[in-house]
């Protein structure tokens, strides 16, 4: 597939959600009374979707949290680990008025979503051997 030049990529680095985080993301999940969330909601696997990134941290949506005001759970990982910490932080306000809301979160580094590409090469899920990209 020829690259386009000035196409942006999303970072696409993959990786497993881990058992022991099921347990932490439906926890903080769970202080919402309103929605009961279980693992079917979440998902399976992470998609680090912010830009090609230089900064050893990936963020993946782990869960979409319902309701008009409510934000999304994301796990951080580096590159070598497992995902251990998750944060809820609001969704990116950006693009809202055009109805093409940007699936990042608020402050994200990088291009919106709708900026962005899938990369040309899709990234291995983790466990993988360990490179370095930069
Ligand atoms: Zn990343
Ligand atoms: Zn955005």
């Amino acid at each position: 597939m020829p690259v386009r030049r000035g196409e942006r990529f999303i970072c696409g680095r993959r990786i497993l959600v881990p058992e022991a985080l099921v347990g932490t993301v439906l926890g903080l999940a769970a202080a919402d009374e309103v929605f009961g969330y279980t693992r079917e909601d979440m998902f399976a696997t992470l998609v680090c979707t912010i830009e090609v990134h230089r900064g050893p941290v990936h963020y993946g949506a782990v869960l979409n949290l319902r309701g008009p005001e409510a934000g999304t759970l994301w796990a951080l990982w580096r590159d070598g680990a497992e995902p251990s910490a998750v944060i809820e932080i609001p969704d990116c306000p950006a693009g809202r008025e055009v109805d093409e809301p940007c699936s990042e979160f608020e402050g994200h580094p990088g291009g919106h979503s709708w900026e962005l590409s899938d990369p040309p090469r899709i990234a291995t899920t983790f466990p993988f051997p360990l490179r370095t990209w930069m």
